[in-house]
């Protein structure tokens, strides 16, 4: 195949904003490429070249890659800088630089993908001493015989900043349309979220149909994508939504850990299906001695420990430690405990899709409670008296508030989404609208007076699932302490981008711009219609979005989400309307 075809469906779908005209350029792309290389062809649509839980090294930085540009092009430095300068964006670069070039370039081949994917491999894979000058070695040589589409995208996946928008749920879409089986878009999101890889679903599709697909299951070593939780703002809205009983759980301020225990191996993966293992040396040793198994995945949450007084920690402080000091000194002076809450897998059998009770059960039975290893506090209630002492003991405990659990028949672990059979309730919810969101920085604004040569403020975004986007929803310019000011230049350097990026909607102006990626926690007063933002436009009359008013960052940069597990529109809708109906000033229209 033909790198070329790839190149002109990029540039199709950058060209549209609708999803739906994306998924049928998909669905039409997909039809024509052979099972033998959709896997790979997948992963390159979203400037990668494996799944979401293998750590790329892929990216090359930008000045490598305006060495290879030049290069390739034999221009002048100072000529490809300037356009530089004036493009930002190193894929316009490359592709201005190929129109320019490309009456004198004779004896150019046609790219094939075969030969794009060896050199990326290779890219990826350059090690030691002159792993630079080989990586953009490899690089030119490929710029060399690419027409100026193929240069635009070659050059946009090294720099890791496709900016096609296609997002895992659109191609998801396309691959069902393409293979006829809308009817079971279900099995096919689910074997995505089990397995976390929609190369393997997309080869396992074209290769052997629907049946291929079911076939995928939770396996030990590959990363299940995490079930996660709704929120409600009152304990009689919980008990009433989970059928008048539930289990209840502390809800431990950490970061969330799974686990895959083998018979040789323990690995920990992030909720952002990073691998973790080499950062809790403690937690791989507490769950090696205390499982009684052959293989298992097990959740928890990781909590570190203050060694003085025993009391569990806010996890922010040790991230910040770490920062600043390393990782064996935060392992030393704040060794971390995991509370375990859920089991996905117990030897041969695959938990998902049994009931909680069921899960727990697993869990309590297979590993043994140690120092380091605890179950997550857990009590069934079906009073809210009883739920409230419940949620007063756990804020005494140290944590930020509890988790109901739905003990129905159909409780099963959620992968990869989003529901009512978990319900977060925190110590912020309570009583007034005092909210807490997960917010996106999306673009920043130069600092005056006190904060002269830093970021004043940024501009904060939600994501929509639904469209991939990511939507504007409040300017935020209070909580900031000085070290954090200091550190937000260096923090965003990397996700820089020259204008609104192509996942954003957004009705303001910013004097910096970035791809969504770096997700802070942000406190806010009130939820109000807004002219200017756009959050959950769509859901609400044309022209108007939500706003978030009185924001203050709370000191929590949320590392363990990617931006696309930020707070989503939807979920600003239902607080939205959940203020409305309990607010005395009726807070304008209700939609
Ligand atoms: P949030 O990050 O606010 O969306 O809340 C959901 C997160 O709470 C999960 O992803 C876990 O990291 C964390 N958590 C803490 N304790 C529990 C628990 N007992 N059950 C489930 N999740 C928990």
């Amino acid at each position: 195949m033909l790198y070329e075809e790839l190149a002109s469906t990029y540039d199709r779908l950058e060209s549209t904003s609708s999803r739906l005209e994306m998924t049928s350029i998909l669905a039409d792309f997909f039809r024509q490429v052979e099972a033998s290389e959709l896997r790979q062809v997948v992963y390159l649509t979203q400037g990668k070249l494996n799944p979401d839980h293998v750590t790329e090294k892929l990216g090359m930085a930008d000045k490598m890659i305006l060495k290879a540009i030049v290069d390739a092009s034999r221009l002048q430095e100072s000529y490809v800088n300037d356009l530089w300068m004036k493009e930002g964006d190193l894929g316009a670069v490359a592709e201005k630089v190929a129109a320019e070039r490309v009456q004198t370039n004779l004896f150019s081949q046609p790219l094939t993908l075969d030969r794009v994917l060896t050199n990326l491999r290779s890219i990826e894979g350059a090690e030691g001493k002159n792993s630079q000058t080989k990586r953009i070695r490899l690089l030119t040589s490929l710029l060399h015989d690419a027409s100026p589409l193929e240069s635009r995208y070659l050059c946009r996946t090294v720099t890791g900043r496709m900016r096609v928008g296609a997002a895992s749920m659109t191609i998801l879409d396309a691959l069902a349309s393409a293979f006829g089986v809308k009817e079971d878009r279900q099995d096919i999101e689910r074997a995505f979220n089990v397995s976390s890889d929609i190369g393997a679903v997309a080869e396992s599709l074209a290769r052997d149909g629907i049946e291929g697909v079911r076939g995928i299951d939770v396996q030990v070593g590959r990363p299940v994508r995490s079930m996660l939780a709704e929120r409600l703002s009152s304990m009689e809205e919980i008990l009433t939504k989970l059928g008048g009983r539930c289990a209840l759980e502390y809800k431990y301020d950490g970061i969330r850990v799974q686990a895959h225990i083998s018979e040789d191996e323990v690995k920990l993966y992030s909720r952002r299906l990073e691998d973790l293992t080499a950062n809790f040396p403690d937690v791989v040793e507490s769950l090696r001695s205390s499982f009684k198994g052959q293989a298992a995945i097990v959740e928890g949450e990781c909590v570190p420990v203050d060694l003085k007084t025993g009391r569990l920690l806010p996890f922010q402080e040790v991230a910040h430690r770490r920062r600043k000091f390393g990782m064996e000194e935060a392992v030393r002076d704040y060794p971390v405990k995991i509370f375990l809450f859920d089991c996905l897998r117990m030897d041969e059998a695959d938990m998902t899709l049994r009931p909680f009770s069921e899960r727990r059960t697993a869990l309590e039975e297979n590993l043994e409670e140690s120092e380091g290893l605890l179950f997550s506090r857990l009590e069934i209630v079906d009073s809210v008296a009883e739920a409230e002492d419940f949620f007063e003991s756990a804020l005494v405990a140290g944590c930020e508030g509890i988790m109901a659990k739905s003990l129905a028949e159909n409780s099963v672990y959620r992968t990869g989404n989003r529901g009512f059979l978990w319900i977060k309730y925190k110590k912020d919810y309570r009583g007034d609208l005092n909210d807490s969101f997960d917010l996106v920085i999306v673009g920043a604004y130069t600092g005056k007076g006190k904060r002269k040569g830093l970021y004043g403020a940024l501009l904060m975004a939600v994501h929509d699932p639904e469209t991939g986007m990511f939507q504007t929803v409040c300017k935020l310019g209070s909580g900031f302490d000085d070290a954090f000011l200091a550190e937000l230049p260096g923090m965003l350097e990397g996700h820089r981008s020259s204008g609104p990026s192509d996942l954003l909607s957004t009705r303001m102006e910013a004097d910096h711009w970035f791809e969504p990626a770096i997700v802070l926690e942000v406190m806010g007063a009130e939820i109000s219609v807004s002219p200017t933002h756009t959050a959950a436009e769509g859901l609400l009359p044309e022209g108007s979005g939500l706003a978030v008013r009185f924001p203050r960052f709370t000191g929590k940069v949320r590392d363990d989400k990617s931006a696309e597990q930020a707070t989503n529109a939807t979920e600003l809708l239902t607080m939205y309307r959940g203020q409305t109906s309990t607010s005395d000033s009726g807070a304008s229209a209700k939609f």
